[in-house]
C-alpha cells in the first residue's frame, strides 16, 4: 500500500517549526504551511521576548541555580492557584530541559540564562534566551534551519482549511492559497500550531470580555482556526478565558516597554499620578488592572540606571529610539512634562523611595528587594494589551488532541502553543512568564517525539511520496 504524501503536516510556522525540525531529524517528511506571507515578522513567536523557561538545565548548573522540573511544576501550581492542568504542566516541566538542550545542540541556537532579573512567580532563574532578547531572532533561526532541511517543505501563504479523518484517524488535510486554489494532501499526522483566537474580536469578547476593549498586540492570523477545525472533529476545548495580557506596551509606538522596568525598581502610576496595585503581581494580570484606571492608561516611572539595565532588550531600545522616554531632573518637572498633578506624583515617588530603602512598608503591599529611584527620572506612557489567548484544544502530555466524548486521542491529531490548552489555569492571573513559549515549543517537541515513535523511519530519509522542493 502507498504511504501518505507526507508523514507530518504542521499548520503554523511559529513554535510549530520545532515540531517540523524535530520530526524531520527523526526521518519524517514534513510539510509546513502558514497562512501569512509575512509570518516571519507577523506571528507571535516573531514578536516575543524569547524567554524560554526550562528547569534543570546545564546553563543553570553552571550558574549554580538550584532548580528541577518538580520546582517548576510547583511554581505553575502556585501561580494558577492549582487550577492549571497539572498533568500537562508536568509533561512540559519534564521536557523543558531536554528541549532547550536540543535547541542549542541540534539547532545551534546560542542560548544563555537570564540572571539579571526574575519574573514574578518563578522561584529560580530559569528563563533561557538569546542575544537581543527578541523573538524575531529566535524565529529567524528556526526558519533558516527549516528552509535548509531537505526533509521539510515550507509554503506560505498557504492556510490549513480542514483535517480529514477516516475511522477516527487523521488521513490528510485541505490547504488553500489566498486566491482560493485548494489542494488535498494525505498525511499521517497533523499538528495544529495556528495559535489562539486573539485576532478574532468576537471570540475575545465572548470568552474574555475584561480585555476585549484593549489593544491586541499579537499575530493577525490568530483567528481561532484550530478551535474550528478541532471542534469539527469532535475535539474537547478548555480554559478559553485564559490569556496573556501585558500592562507595559508603549502607548506611543505600540512596542513592548517590558516588565524588567518594574522588576528593576520602576513603579506604575495612573493618569492621576497615583499608584494603584503592587507591580510585582505579574504583567499579565496587571493589564486588566490598568485597563480599569482613568483613560485605561498610565506611566511607568523609572530612572536612568533602570533604563541602562533594560537596554539588553531590543524592544526597549526601540521604545527609546522612538522618543517614548520623557526625562526630567526632578519629580516635579517630570509631573509637569507628563501633565500629572505634581504633588501626587512627588508624593508617590518619595514614598516608593522610602519603601525601597526599607524605611516604611510599600503602599501597595509590594514586597521586593528593589533599587530606589533617583533623579533623573523617566516616564514612559503605557497601555494595556492582549498578547495571546491561552485556552484551546485539550491535549495530553504528548500533545495529542483529545475528543470531547471520552477524552481519547484523535489519532494523528496534535496541537501546540495557543492552539492547545495552556498551563495558565483561568483568566490572566495564572500566566507565568514563559507559559507562551513553553507550550508553543514544548508541545511541538512532544508532538514530534510522539509522531516519531508511531513509525520507524530510516534515519534522515523522507518516507513520504510528495515532492519536496
Ligand atoms: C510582545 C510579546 C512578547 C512575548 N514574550 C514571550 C516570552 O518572552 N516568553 C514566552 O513564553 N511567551 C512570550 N509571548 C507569547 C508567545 O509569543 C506566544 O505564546 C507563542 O509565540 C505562540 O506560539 P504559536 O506557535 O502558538 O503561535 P505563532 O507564533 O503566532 O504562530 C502561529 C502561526 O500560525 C499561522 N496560522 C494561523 N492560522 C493558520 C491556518 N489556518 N493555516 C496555516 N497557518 C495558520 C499564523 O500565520 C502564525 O504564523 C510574547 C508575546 C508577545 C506578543
Amino acid at each position: 500500500m502507498d504511504g501518505p504524501d507526507v508523514d507530518l503536516v504542521v499548520a503554523g510556522a511559529g513554535g510549530g517549526l520545532v515540531a517540523a525540525l524535530r520530526a524531520a531529524e527523526m526521518g519524517a517528511s514534513v510539510l509546513v504551511v502558514d497562512a501569512d506571507a509575512d509570518f516571519r515578522r507577523g506571528n507571535n513567536t516573531s514578536m516575543c521576548t524569547a524567554m524560554i523557561p526550562a528547569a534543570g538545565t546545564r546553563w543553570q548548573r553552571v550558574a549554580n541555580v538550584d532548580d528541577s522540573p518538580d520546582r517548576f511544576l510547583g511554581d505553575i501550581a502556585r501561580k494558577t492557584k492549582g487550577t492549571a492542568d497539572l498533568r500537562l504542566a508536568r509533561a512540559l516541566a519534564d521536557v523543558s530541559a531536554p528541549m532547550v538542550t536540543w535547541l542549542a545542540d541540534s539547532l545551534g541556537l546560542d542560548l544563555h540564562l537570564v540572571t539579571d532579573f526574575r519574573y514574578p512567580g518563578h522561584s529560580a532563574d530559569r528563563c533561557h534566551t538569546i542575544a537581543g532578547r527578541h523573538g524575531s531572532q529566535l524565529l529567524g533561526h528556526l526558519v533558516d534551519r527549516t528552509r535548509r532541511h531537505p526533509g521539510i517543505e515550507l509554503i506560505a501563504p498557504m492556510s490549513l482549511q480542514n483535517v480529514s479523518t477516516e475511522y477516527g484517524r487523521v488521513t490528510g488535510v485541505e490547504i488553500a492559497s489566498p486566491d482560493g486554489a485548494g489542494e488535498h494532501v494525505t498525511a499521517g499526522a497533523v499538528l495544529l500550531a495556528t495559535n489562539g483566537f486573539g485576532a478574532d474580536a468576537g471570540l475575545v469578547r465572548q470568552w474574555i470580555p475584561e480585555i476585549a476593549d484593549c489593544h491586541y498586540h499579537g499575530g493577525q492570523y490568530s483567528r481561532g482556526d484550530a478551535l474550528r477545525i478541532g471542534r469539527a472533529l469532535g475535539a474537547d476545548t478548555a480554559f478559553l478565558d485564559a490569556y496573556q495580557g501585558h500592562a507595559a506596551l508603549s502607548s506611543r509606538c505600540k512596542t513592548l516597554v517590558g516588565w524588567a522596568t518594574v522588576l528593576h525598581g520602576g513603579i506604575i502610576v495612573n493618569k492621576e499620578g497615583q499608584r494603584f496595585a503592587p507591580e510585582t503581581t505579574g504583567y499579565s494580570e496587571f493589564a486588566a488592572l490598568l485597563a480599569a484606571q482613568p483613560e485605561s492608561a498610565g506611566w511607568i516611572i523609572i530612572d536612568e540606571h533602570i533604563a541602562d539595565l533594560c537596554s539588553t532588550f531590543d524592544d526597549f531600545r526601540a521604545v527609546t529610539e522612538n522618543g517614548a522616554l520623557v526625562e526630567a531632573a526632578s519629580a516635579h518637572e517630570l509631573a509637569e512634562r507628563l501633565h500629572l498633578p505634581a504633588d501626587v506624583l512627588e508624593d508617590e515617588i518619595s514614598a516608593s523611595h522610602r519603601a525601597a530603602a526599607g524605611l516604611e512598608p510599600d503602599r501597595q503591599g509590594r514586597i521586593d528587594d528593589r533599587h530606589a529611584l533617583t533623579p533623573n527620572y523617566i516616564g514612559i506612557g503605557i497601555t494595556p494589551a492582549l498578547f495571546h489567548t491561552q485556552g484551546g484544544l485539550v491535549v495530553d502530555g504528548s500533545a495529542r488532541v483529545l475528543d470531547e466524548r471520552d477524552h481519547a486521542p484523535i489519532e494523528g491529531l496534535y496541537a501546540s502553543g495557543g492552539a492547545a490548552t495552556g498551563i495558565s489555569g483561568k483568566g490572566a492571573g495564572g500566566y507565568l512568564a514563559g507559559n507562551g513559549l513553553i507550550t508553543a515549543l514544548g508541545l511541538a517537541f512532544l508532538a514530534a517525539e510522539d509522531v516519531g515513535q508511531q513509525k520507524t523511519w530510516a534515519a534522515g530519509s523522507a518516507s513520504g511520496s510528495r515532492a519536496i522542493s
